[in-house]
């Protein structure tokens, strides 16, 4: 079967290779000329596969508005005219009950579970180097409440099946010696997870890349995707601005650009783009690196060791458009790094980024076919998409390669039912555009 993928983000990639190790042919393509230039290019490195509870919590609904309102907040939101802002807004606050963040717990534990067992499978096969690490994340509480909800969040996620350990100050310092340096930092204790890992997203991409080749897979960047030539129910191609693609199947990957190319087969998706910030500095020579990844939950901010550097990850704007780096959401990164790891890393000229994160109202991403047709869709990971790309690479890939056994028996059942991970969001329960709702069966 031919499978064309749309987009080279890390779940694009990740789709494509999973695809071509079953040995299907595929086609991935990119309008940005490399792999992984998206969100997916310079985010917190977290491979987080304990730490997925939804960003709509109760915690947060209760918080909001001193996250939203106070000066200098690591949360944001920009009001828009524009509705797809309001519906999100309004679907996310829904998402904030108790009974929701449970079940948005379990599905991305399940998903997170499914990705950890399928990247080490990877590994064993490919000889990657995308600075892969199993060091443990210690999420640091900057007070006693903060640190009772992590307790009740752990004890919570104990029994389902997470390993997490809820420390005191002193033994937070034990678990990551680096922290001793800074004695203006105040936590009230933490939660240690030994089997957290970290990578490089984006040399992971480019990995991901190399080996569908050599698997014999086509690779096309510099293509955009703009439209679908449609035979009744089914896409029989992918209009880019370089000509036409034919295919059995066509997955979007496109990440926070979805909407309006799904919006071109009458799909409806709720996936609203959050922006966040990245610095990546050297380490200085000599300086006691951190072993672990550290999370300060005051500061919302994830410091990572990846090889020589340190990636410091940040910040959750709603409603602020394109990916320009203001220069105080900077200085709050580095001033970060100064308190919490003194004199570890040269400061001077930090590398900046900044991405959007496609997220849904739940955190739960939209992993399925689209109904009944040849459209598969693996979009809206939000906050988790390094930390879920292989699980979800092989739940759409276990969904594509049952299609052609359900086309031929005329079984056609629900994107859920095909999908191997019971976390996806059902796409076949996603709503349509009311004006084009008929166009896809
Ligand atoms: C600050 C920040 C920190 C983060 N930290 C973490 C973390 O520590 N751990 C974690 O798991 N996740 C993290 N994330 C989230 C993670 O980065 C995303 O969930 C993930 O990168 C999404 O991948 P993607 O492939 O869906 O999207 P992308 O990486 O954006 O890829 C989509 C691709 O589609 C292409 N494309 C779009 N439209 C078209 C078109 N019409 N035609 C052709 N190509 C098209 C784009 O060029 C792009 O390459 C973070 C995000 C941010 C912003």
């Amino acid at each position: 079967m031919k499978v064309c993928v749309i987009g080279a983000g890390v779940i694009g990639c990740a789709t494509a290779y999973e695809l071509a190790r079953q040995g299907q042919e595929v086609h991935l393509l990119d309008a940005e000329q490399a792999p992984g230039l998206g969100t997916s290019y310079a985010n917190g490195a977290q491979l987080s596969y304990s730490y997925v509870e939804p960003f709509a919590s109760p915690a947060t609904l209760r918080g909001l508005p001193k996250m939203l309102f106070s000066s200098g907040s690591a949360v944001r939101f920009q009001p828009r005219w524009d509705w797809r802002q309001w519906a999100w807004g309004l679907q996310f606050l829904r998402a904030c009950s108790a009974k929701q963040s449970l079940q948005g717990t379990a599905q991305l534990l399940e998903m997170a579970r499914s990705s950890r067992a399928t990247l080490a499978r990877w590994m064993a096969e490919e000889a990657w180097s995308f600075d892969f690490e199993e060091n443990g994340k210690l999420v640091l509480c900057p007070s006693l409440e903060s640190l009772r909800l992590q307790e009740r969040q752990v004890a919570l996620q104990a029994a389902m099946g997470c390993q997490q350990e809820v420390l005191g100050p002193r033994e937070c310092l034990e678990k990551e010696p680096a922290l001793q340096f800074a004695p203006a930092m105040k936590w009230a204790g933490g939660v240690w997870t030994s089997d957290e890992c970290i990578g490089d997203p984006h040399r992971l991409c480019v990995d991901l890349v190399a080996s569908i080749r050599s698997r014999g897979g086509s690779v096309s960047m510099g293509v955009q995707a703009r439209t679908f030539v449609r035979h009744g129910g089914r896409v029989s191609a992918v209009v880019t601005d370089q000509g036409e693609i034919t295919a059995d199947a066509f997955v979007l990957a496109t990440g926070p650009r979805v909407v309006s190319l799904a919006a071109q087969l009458g799909i409806y998706l709720p996936i609203y783009p959050i922006k966040g910030y990245s610095i990546t500095v050297p380490f200085r020579v000599g300086a006691l690196k951190p072993r672990a990844s550290v999370t300060d939950l005051g500061r919302k901010t994830v410091f990572a060791p990846l090889g020589t550097n340190l990636r410091v990850a940040a910040m959750a704007e709603v409603g602020a458009s394109g990916l320009d780096v203001p220069a105080d959401r900077v200085n709050t990164m580095v001033a970060a790094v100064a308190q919490t790891f003194p004199g570890l890393c040269d400061l001077d000229a930090p590398t900046v980024w900044a991405g959007l994160r496609p997220a849904t109202p739940t955190s739960v991403p939209v992993v399925g076919r689209w109904r009944e047709s040849n459209v598969f869709l693996n979009v809206g990971h939000g906050a988790l998409g390094f930390t879920l790309a292989a699980g979800s690479a092989t739940s759409i890939a276990h969904s594509i390669l049952e299609y052609p056994t359900i086309k031929m028996t005329g079984n056609i059942r629900r994107a859920a039912e095909d999908a191997s991970v019971p976390g996806a969001i059902e796409a076949a329960d996603m709503p349509v555009s009311p004006s084009s709702s008929s166009r896809i069966q």
